[in-house]
């Protein structure tokens, strides 16, 4: 299912784009009316359409995540090495994380 794939990133590019605000792998499900047992499939795709805008723009366009954090305590996971939710804060075991967000910036 490569091409599929390859059109989920544009699609996902597409949306980060044209986004005033930063958006949640749900707002992006949402938009491209996807199923919620994609989420998986989307941060994937988010990682991937990092590398492949970074490389068409050569370099001037990128993809920004808004890192997730505790709702309980502000811990924030600022060296995630992957775009994911974490299930659990490590500082005070919260589950209620807020989920990363994603917009396209132009590079300074
Ligand atoms: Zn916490």
């Amino acid at each position: 299912m490569l091409s599929d794939d390859l059109t989920l990133r544009e699609k996902i590019i597409e949306v980060l784009k044209n986004t005033e605000t930063p958006l949640t792998v749900d707002d992006i499900i949402a938009l491209l009316e996807l199923r919620h047992s994609d989420r998986r499939l989307v941060y994937d795709a988010i990682l991937h359409a990092a590398k492949s805008l970074n490389r068409k723009s050569h370099g001037r366009l990128e993809i920004v995540m808004v890192p997730p954090y505790c709702m309980k305590c502000g811990y924030l996971f600022k060296d995630l090495r992957k775009p994911r939710k974490p299930s659990k804060c490590p500082r005070c075991k919260s589950e209620r994380i807020a989920p990363p967000r994603f917009i396209v910036r132009e590079k300074t």
